[in-house]
């Protein structure tokens, strides 16, 4: 059966799932926003194991232990910067879920929750982000029916919760 997708408003970082994906930098070293939080939660242990994967490319995903989180992992994805919506942003950002959903895969794990990946500091549009995500999410469910049981939109807003439900709706 195709997995349930569903959008909550919740720090992500108290979410009791098999992996939480992190809009992560590059460097995989920590940051702001969404990164900073699970960074802090998850204890120092996280970035002693991100400096063993020598970052991470637009797009890619990359998977650790969650140390202290409630999550047992954390994959780890870096979205596209908006610049003007011509530069690939909406093709490195459906890879983000594309990427992190093949690793999730390859490790059986079944519950996943995404953040608002590049919506933040990123500055890609909220709605834009949000239809990549979900086109995305429900592309590859559809694709791999058996694989996942739960998959998690988290958002931080009630705005961003209100495009997700819309979405999720239609
Ligand atoms: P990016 O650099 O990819 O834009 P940000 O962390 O700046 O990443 O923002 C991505 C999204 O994560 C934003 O919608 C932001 O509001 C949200 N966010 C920030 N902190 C948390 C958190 N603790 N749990 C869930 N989402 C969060």
């Amino acid at each position: 059966m195709s997995a349930k997708l569903q959008a909550l408003r919740a720090d992500i970082t108290t979410l009791a799932v098999d992996a939480i994906v992190n809009a992560a930098n590059t460097t995989l070293m920590g940051g702001g926003g969404v990164d900073g939080a699970i960074h802090r939660k998850a204890g120092r242990e996280l970035v002693n194991e991100c400096a063993t994967l020598y970052g991470c490319r637009p797009g890619e995903a990359k998977i650790t232990k969650g140390y202290k989180l409630p999550a047992r992992h954390v994959i780890h994805t870096v979205g596209p910067v908006w610049r003007d919506g011509t530069r690939g942003e909406a093709q490195t950002l459906e890879f983000c879920y594309r990427n992190s959903l093949q690793v999730a895969r390859a490790h059986g794990l079944r519950t996943l929750a995404f953040p608002c990946i590049s919506t933040g500091v990123y500055g890609y549009p909220p709605e834009k982000a949000a239809k990549v995500a979900v086109d995305t999410v429900r592309a590859v469910t559809a694709e791999h029916p058996d694989a996942y049981d739960d998959i998690t939109f988290c958002c931080f807003s009630d705005s961003d919760l209100n495009l997700y439900q819309e979405l999720l709706a239609a």
